[in-house]
């Protein structure tokens, strides 16, 4: 099995921290540059049973510029070609714009979308429920993944719903 795995949401929400504990080693590859059109290749995971191909896709974030529409739209192009979206939110804050934009961006596509809630390290285990299910009716997920990427935390969960999509 082998398959391309775009990882989207806003800044800060634990993407980069995310990316490095799935490859279990800290890398630099993560740096913030300006955002271009292309989807980037950050890592490749090699699992025994799986082969996984980690993108970064700009653009689909929300736009502060004119040219930012643009993006947008290159990024909806990029994500049709990829195997299994896994769209990450921060479990410490309320869905916001960021969120919305995202979740219209992913209307039109069809590539099963898998939410990642992360940083539940960081509330009451009684309240990972809610904020999961506050999400689920925002949007079709094909799974939905509760983490900490800090702590490691049920990423193997993680890596084995992106599995059942390749
Ligand atoms: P990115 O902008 O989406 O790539 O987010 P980063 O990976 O840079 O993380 C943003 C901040 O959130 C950093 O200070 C991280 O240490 C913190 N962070 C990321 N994941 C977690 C998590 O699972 N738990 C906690 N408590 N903090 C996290
Ligand atoms: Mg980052």
């Amino acid at each position: 099995k082998s398959g391309f795995v775009a990882v989207i949401g806003r800044p800060n929400v634990g993407k980069s921290t995310l990316i490095n504990a799935l490859i279990g080693q800290k890398i630099a590859i993560m740096s913030d540059k300006p955002q271009t059109t292309r989807s980037r290749i950050l890592c490749i995971l090699t699992e025994e049973d799986a082969q996984i191909i980690l993108l970064d896709t700009p653009g689909v974030h929300r736009p502060k510029h004119k040219l930012g529409d643009y993006m947008a739209k290159a990024a909806e192009g990029a994500l049709h070609g990829v195997d299994v979206v896994v769209f990450v939110v921060d479990a410490t804050e309320k869905m916001g714009a960021g969120e919305q934009y995202i979740l219209k961006q992913l209307a039109n596509i069809r590539v099963p979308v898998l939410l990642a809630v992360n940083k539940v390290d960081c509330i009451p285990r009684q309240q990972v429920l809610p904020i999961l299910a506050h999400y689920a009716k925002a949007y079709d997920f094909a799974g939905i993944v509760p983490i900490s990427a800090r702590d490691g935390e049920n990423l193997d969960g993680l890596l084995a719903e992106i599995k059942t999509h390749l």
